[in-house]
């Protein structure tokens, strides 16, 4: 059986030159560049909670590191460390060599280096803590939106929470449909270099991990503004135009969690540049709704503009 600094030396030890000092010491040493905030965030996902405990560690490794990236990517932040809490049941050196490659390839990918971490046996958890680095003015805050900006969201939303009911023998798929669904509840893909790109081109931002509308109600409550959604604008994902059940494909676009696309606030006189970011990063940018004064609530309206019911709550661990 491998030793707890086996497993940090062979596993979690690849060079960081980005850092003063990674792995081995008490504590790893960071400099962020002059004139940076530094934007700090953790996530922590725990087996039969938040993934499947036979889940794939490759892409275990890679979700658990993308969720975390996504929220520097809502706050404007390039990554740079990361550290890495990890308990595990034993020593499986199949999946570490599994876990820590889904990790790297995705950390590699986003500039983002692991500084430190902590080992430990335990029930199988994941507590991953991201640092970037943003400039103050820029940062994408959930408390800056405004009554009159337009609201913006980016893909799609909805695969990752129909792959959910698919697993759950809820929902059936086309082929083409359930490639597309399990590809993003299993390989988010955290929107980076849109948040880096939207800074000084929009006011604020969220990603969307509990659900479009609940994520909304994040910012309307931390901006003391409310809000209208087109329904007809909302993007479906293509891959779902043939499901059968599209009463089930609006629920999880409108209130479906884990597809971690932004969510943002700007003003009306940046459509075109958004626009032409949108074809620059080859990233649907879709208009959705406005900001507008009053309670902290999103309206949902139909083409003729009746206010819409919906019955969409986001996720909440103790509720
Ligand atoms: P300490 O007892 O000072 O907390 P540890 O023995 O826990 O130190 O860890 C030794 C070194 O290995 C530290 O630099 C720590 O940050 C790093 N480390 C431990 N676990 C991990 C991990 N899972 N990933 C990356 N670095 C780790
Ligand atoms: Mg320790």
């Amino acid at each position: 059986m491998i030793s707890e600094f086996d497993i940090i030396r062979r596993f979690f030890s690849r060079p960081t030159p980005s850092a003063v000092l990674g792995v081995g010491d008490d504590c790893a040493l960071v400099r962020p560049r002059a004139g940076m905030l530094l934007a700090v965030s953790t996530d922590m996902m725990l087996a039969g909670r938040h993934f499947f405990p036979d889940a794939d560690p490759v892409s275990l490794g890679h979700k658990c590191l993308a969720v975390n990236l996504s929220d520097l990517a809502a706050m404007g932040a390039d990554p740079r460390w990361a550290v890495l809490a990890l308990a595990l049941p034993e020593a499986d050196e199949a999946w570490l060599a599994g876990f820590a490659e889904g990790f790297y390839r995705i950390a590699a990918r986003h500039g983002i280096e692991l500084v430190g971490g902590d080992t430990t046996r335990g029930p199988l958890t994941v507590s991953i803590t991201v640092m970037g680095e943003v400039p103050q003015e820029f940062a994408l805050r959930r408390d800056a939106a405004h009554a009159g900006e337009d609201i913006w969201v980016s893909g799609a939303t909805g695969q990752a929470a129909l792959a959910l009911e698919y697993l759950g023998g809820r929902a059936q798929l086309s082929e083409a449909a359930r490639t597309a669904c399990l590809e993003r509840l299993h390989a988010p893909e955290p929107r980076i270099e849109l948040g880096r790109r939207l800074r000084g081109l929009a006011a604020c931002a969220i990603d969307v991990s509990d659900g479009l509308l609940a994520d909304l109600t994040h910012i309307l409550e931390a901006s003391g503004v409310g809000a209208e959604i087109w329904d007809e604008h909302v993007p479906r994902p293509p891959a779902l135009a043939s499901c059968s059940d599209q009463d089930l494909v609006r629920q999880c676009v409108l209130a479906g969690g884990d597809d971690y696309e932004l969510l943002f606030t700007a003003a009306s006189s940046r459509r075109a540049a958004i626009e032409a970011l949108a074809a620059e990063i080859g990233l649907a940018l879709t208009r959705i709704g406005a900001i507008v004064p009053g309670a902290p609530t999103a309206v949902l309206r139909d083409a003729k503009g009746n206010a819409l019911q919906v019955a969409v709550k986001g996720y909440d661990h103790f509720r």
